[in-house]
C-alpha cells in the first residue's frame, strides 16, 4: 500500500504546481483586468497619463479610486517615455485614463504591450467634434481641458467609465461628479468674468507651446503665435527673429509660458520686444500647492494673466 500513495502524493504535489502556474498566467494575462484583485482596502486602481486628469478622478474617485499619474508633476506628457515601473502600473490597472487626440497615445502602445485587458477611456472622447479647434492641417489641438465647459464633459465621461469598471460605486460616481461639476460651472463663471476686466487691446498673447487654443476661446484672449512648434521643438534663430516680428507688429501684450518649460526663449523674447512675461502658468501638469488640483490650477492661471495683461 505505501508505495502506491507515494505516486498519488507526487500527483497531488505535481498538481499544486501546475494549479499554481497556471493562477500566475491567468494573473498575468487578466493584468489589471476586472477580475483581478482590486488596490487598497477594495478601491479601484486608476491609471492616468497626467497629473490633472490623475484630480479629475480622485474629484470623482473619491474614497472608492486609488489614482496614480504616470508623467509626474511637473513632467512632459507630450514627450514621457514610461518608466518599467510604470508598465508595472498599468498591467495591475483596472482602468486607464488618457487625453488622447494625440497628447498620450503612448498610453494605448503601453497597455497594448503589458496585454492588460484593463480599458483605457480618452477623455476627450466625451466632446462633441465641433468643439475642437485644429491646427492649420486640421489636426485637432489636445488641451480641451483648459476650457473649464470642456473640462465638464470630461468629468461626465469619467464617472461614466468608473462607473462601468465599478458598478458597486456607480451611484457615489455620479453623486460626486454632479457634485464636482456644480462647483466647475461656477469656475467656469468666474475665470470669464476675471478675464473679462483685461482691456481689450491688451489681450494678445504669445503662448509657448499651443496649449492655450480653448482657454483662449473661452476666456477671451489672442493667441497670435507660439514659441515651440512641439515641446522639444526648440525654434531656430530664423524662427525666434519672426517671433519677435510678430510680437511686435501685431502689439502682443504678453509673452507666456508654463513652470515646466525653460524660461530662456520666454526671456529672450520679452527681452527683445519689450513685452510683459509670464512664465508659471500650469497647463499640462499640476505643481505644488496652491497650484495642486485642476480647479486651483485655472484659477492660478486666470489670475496671474488677468495681473500680467492688467498691468
Ligand atoms: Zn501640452
Amino acid at each position: 500500500m505505501p508505495h502506491l500513495q507515494d505516486p498519488s502524493r507526487r500527483l497531488t504535489v505535481a498538481g499544486r504546481r501546475v494549479l499554481a502556474l497556471v493562477v500566475v498566467m491567468l494573473v498575468a494575462a487578466c493584468g489589471g483586468g476586472g477580475a483581478s484583485p482590486s488596490g487598497p482596502d477594495g478601491t479601484l486602481r486608476v491609471v492616468t497619463t497626467t497629473t490633472v486628469f490623475a484630480d479629475l478622478v480622485e474629484q470623482v474617485g473619491g474614497p472608492d479610486v486609488t489614482v496614480h499619474s504616470l508623467v509626474p508633476k511637473g513632467g512632459e506628457v507630450h514627450t514621457f517615455d514610461p518608466t518599467p515601473r510604470g508598465f508595472e502600473r498599468v498591467a495591475r490597472a483596472q482602468l486607464l485614463v488618457a487625453n488622447g487626440l494625440g497628447l498620450d497615445d503612448w498610453l494605448v502602445k503601453v497597455a497594448s504591450d503589458t496585454g492588460t485587458a484593463a480599458p483605457v477611456v480618452s477623455l476627450a472622447d466625451g466632446v462633441p467634434a465641433d468643439r475642437l479647434l485644429g491646427d492649420e492641417d486640421g489636426t485637432p489641438n489636445p488641451h480641451l481641458w483648459l476650457d473649464v465647459s470642456l473640462a465638464r464633459l470630461y468629468v461626465a465621461q469619467l464617472a461614466e467609465a468608473l462607473a462601468t469598471a465599478d458598478p458597486a460605486h456607480a451611484a457615489a460616481f455620479r453623486e460626486r461628479a454632479t457634485t464636482y461639476d456644480r462647483r466647475l460651472a461656477t469656475l467656469d463663471t468666474t475665470i470669464r468674468g476675471r478675464l473679462a476686466t483685461v482691456p481689450a487691446e491688451d489681450r494678445k498673447v504669445i503662448s509657448f507651446h499651443d496649449a492655450f487654443p480653448y482657454f483662449a476661446q473661452a476666456y477671451g484672449l489672442d493667441i497670435v503665435g507660439t514659441i515651440v512648434a512641439a515641446p522639444g521643438q526648440d525654434p531656430s534663430a530664423g524662427e525666434v527673429a519672426k517671433l519677435v516680428d510678430a510680437v511686435k507688429t501685431n502689439g502682443v501684450a504678453a509673452v507666456i509660458a508654463e513652470a515646466q518649460f525653460n524660461a530662456d526663449l520666454v526671456r529672450t523674447l520679452a527681452d527683445e520686444t519689450g513685452a510683459r512675461v509670464v512664465t508659471d502658468l500650469y497647463d499640462d501638469t499640476l505643481g505644488d500647492p496652491p497650484v495642486d488640483t485642476y480647479e486651483a490650477m485655472l484659477t492660478w492661471d486666470a489670475d496671474r494673466l488677468t495681473e500680467a495683461l492688467s498691468d
